[in-house]
């Protein structure tokens, strides 16, 4: 009988002591990851999205959903002072949820007063509330000089404008080259939403246009800014054109304690490798969670012919980021054909990449 007791005593301490660990796991576990369901309480920030209209109904969209939002105005499509006016309203009206990135044109960089005019043009820009500049590619994809040589970033003519940002802390974001799917044959691309912007944009299809610079000269120019340049505050958008190896990036980022990388528009590229190789691409962002920042890409026009089309596209994106990057769960991903496993970050990774590293661009100049 007694022997019984004790046998039974036992088996409701060890219940008791399992029931325990499972409980401390379970907390550890909520403290730890956040989950699909803290979507909308969690404060994120997208860090490139143009909102290229004043109509609210997009910021009230992105502020319902916990989103703050950065806009970079882009020397393309409309016209940059339109985008300019409409950041400029946007801004005032939404100070604490918006943040915007002046910009100017290459239109006079033959001109020899084109470095003064920009360096105006980019007080201008900070006047009105910009919280930085962004450039494009059309530098080294389509501008070229009085010889017709294409114009790089690291052209000496653009030396006053970046010794300009650098010494007054300016930040600035940078698309500049294109995905390496850009200098391959159509059927070549990894990525299927690249494949389908190229053969609507052939211009910018650099295999189809062997005489213009290389993949390795659009990085090398830009690389070569930054050695230049060692103090900009710099944000390489779409994973710094680097989008096809997470090496790659951090080789940079190891060179260039000032850069930073936007995931914009290149996520499927993450997934590509996660898919091959999930540990390595999950440490990259631990190791460098200070220097990632979460963003789409969606463009907003003025006359939008379908919002709510927008709105959803938009959403899809954003709850499709969070699972991947806050959850394991597995999600097939349209444009690749694939199911892919989420990355599952902690929860402070994922505040800063969602939030706390755009947090500069709402803090003055
Ligand atoms: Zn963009």
């Amino acid at each position: 009988m007694k022997r019984q007791l004790k046998k039974w005593k036992l088996v409701v301490a060890t219940i008791s002591m399992i029931m325990t660990i499972g409980f401390l796991i379970a907390c550890q576990e909520k403290t730890t990851y956040y989950t699909v369901n803290d979507f909308e309480s969690v404060p994120k920030t997208d860090v490139h999205l143009h909102i290229d209209t004043q109509n609210p109904i997009y910021m009230e969209f992105a502020s319902k959903h916990n989103f703050r939002v950065i806009s970079p105005n882009v020397d393309a499509g409309t016209s940059i002072d339109d985008q300019f006016s409409v950041s400029e309203i946007t801004k005032k009206e939404w100070t604490d949820q918006y943040a915007f990135l002046g910009t100017f044109s290459v239109e006079s960089f033959n001109d020899s007063n084109f470095a003064d005019n920009t360096i105006d043009r980019i007080k201008q820009c900070l006047i009105a509330g910009a919280s930085g500049i962004k450039i494009w590619k059309n530098i080294g994809m389509e501008l070229k000089d009085t010889k017709g040589q294409f114009v790089m970033i690291d052209n000496p003519i653009f030396d006053p404008i970046f010794n300009y940002l650098e010494v007054n802390k300016i930040p600035v974001m940078g698309h500049l080259g294109e995905p390496l799917d850009c200098w391959l044959p159509l059927e070549e691309m990894i990525n299927a939403e690249n494949r389908r912007y190229y053969e609507n944009h052939p211009q910018y299809h650099m295999y189809m246009h062997p005489e213009s610079p290389s993949y390795d000269d659009q990085i090398n120019a830009r690389d070569n800014r930054l050695r230049n340049n060692p103090d900009l505050l710099f944000t390489g958008a779409h994973i710094a054109s680097l989008e096809w190896s997470v090496d790659e990036v951090a080789k940079r980022l190891d060179e260039f304690p000032n850069m930073n990388i936007d995931l914009s528009a290149r996520m499927t590229h993450i997934q590509y490798q996660s898919v091959d190789d999930y540990e390595k691409v999950k440490n990259f962002f631990i190791k460098y969670q200070d220097r990632i920042l979460y963003g789409t890409d969606i463009t907003i026009n003025a006359n939008q012919a379908n919002p709510n089309e927008v709105l959803q596209r938009l959403q899809e994106s954003w709850k499709s980021h969070w699972i991947y990057l806050v959850t394991d769960s597995t999600q097939h991903i349209k444009s690749m054909q694939q199911n892919v496993k989420g990355l599952k970050l902690p929860k402070e990774v994922i505040d800063k990449i969602y939030n706390n590293n755009a947090d500069r661009f709402f803090e003055s100049i």
